[in-house]
């Protein structure tokens, strides 16, 4: 058993804690919220209360936090308290640069650490299947895969520190564009006569297939598990698909990448959230599309 330290016990990182208790492990957990402390301490988190006070005797540190801002504020708080050997895991999606910088953090401190973003969403997290896009050296990676495997199924090691982010906001870059591609071909059906299950027949076993239409179709019917059939309760929320375009907008202007379709992509779910709709599944573009295609 090891002692791990867990700091953000909100709808994902407390999913992930109560995994790491069922898994056998020691969980020193904080947060911010009391009510987030409360609903932690009753899946078996011995809750404390500081964020340093959670890293005190931790073998393994894990941050589950909104943004790059507080994760670089939580790491400056806590590494000086970290015990000597600790590995130190973000597990936030955080931007490419704040990543690199909690990095350097901990270098500075001779502490091993890793930026390991998630996806699989609070599901995901619930199930202990989430899918790790980990960064940082090779031996941080071999201590830090076993603690991931008690929260994920896959856990996927993309080079060095801040690599994770970028394969994260790459994938959500993928994902966001596509529901909204996605979402357009149903409309543009549904105007023309085409029944929804028809054209998912025709394009889950053609060239057009891809995850946002055959395991998150974003029209109820054709998949009985996506948040479509469920008035669209999140899953992921438009909110935090914004969020993560917002990265990957800034992570391509930074680097030179031209991405006009992850850019464009943003605009709509910004748009999408401003009219009050982003605590919504991000499948439910869909009605925006809709919205847009009225009178025509
Ligand atoms: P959340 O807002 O539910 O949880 C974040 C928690 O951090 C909150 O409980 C908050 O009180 C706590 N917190 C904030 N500042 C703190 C501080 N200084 N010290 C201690 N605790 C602090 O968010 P979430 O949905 O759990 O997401 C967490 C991260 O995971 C985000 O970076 C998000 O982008 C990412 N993510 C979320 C999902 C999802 O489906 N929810 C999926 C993949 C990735």
């Amino acid at each position: 058993m090891s002692t791990i330290g867990f700091i953000g016990l909100g709808n994902m990182g407390a999913p992930m804690a109560a995994n790491l208790v069922k898994a056998g492990e020691r969980v020193s957990g904080f947060d911010i919220l009391p009510g987030s402390r409360g609903a932690s301490a009753e899946h078996g988190v011995q809750v404390v209360a500081s964020a340093r006070q959670s890293v005190e005797e931790a073998d393994v540190v894990i941050t589950m936090l909104p943004g790059g801002e507080q994760v670089l504020s939580v790491w400056k708080e806590i590494l000086p308290a970290a015990k000597k050997g600790a590995l130190f895991i973000d597990c936030s999606t955080i931007d490419v640069a704040s990543a690199r910088a909690a990095h350097g953090l901990a270098a500075e401190r001779g502490i091993a650490c890793l930026d390991a973003p998630v996806s699989g969403g609070v599901g995901g997290a619930k199930a202990a299947t989430l899918t790790f896009m980990v960064g940082g050296s090779d031996d941080a990676f071999a201590r830090g895969k076993p603690v991931l495997e008690r929260m994920g199924k896959r856990i996927v090691h993309c080079g060095e520190a801040g690599n994770g982010q970028v394969a994260k906001i790459c994938n959500n870059l993928i994902l966001g564009a596509s529901m909204i591609a996605v979402s357009e071909a149903f409309v543009l059906g549904e105007k023309l006569g085409l029944s929804h299950q028809a054209l998912f027949d025709v394009v889950s076993g053609s060239s057009g297939q891809c995850w946002s239409l055959t395991s998150y179709c974003p029209v109820p019917g054709p998949v009985p598990a996506s948040p479509a059939n469920n008035g669209y309760k999140a899953g992921f929320t438009a909110a935090l698909m914004l969020k993560d375009l917002n990265l990957a907008r800034e992570a391509a202007q930074t680097a030179g990448a031209q991405t006009a379709l992850g850019a464009h992509a943003a605009e709509i779910y910004r748009q999408f959230a401003e009219e009050g709709h982003g605590t919504l599944d991000f499948s439910a573009i869909v009605n925006l599309v809709r919205a847009q295609s009225q009178g025509g």
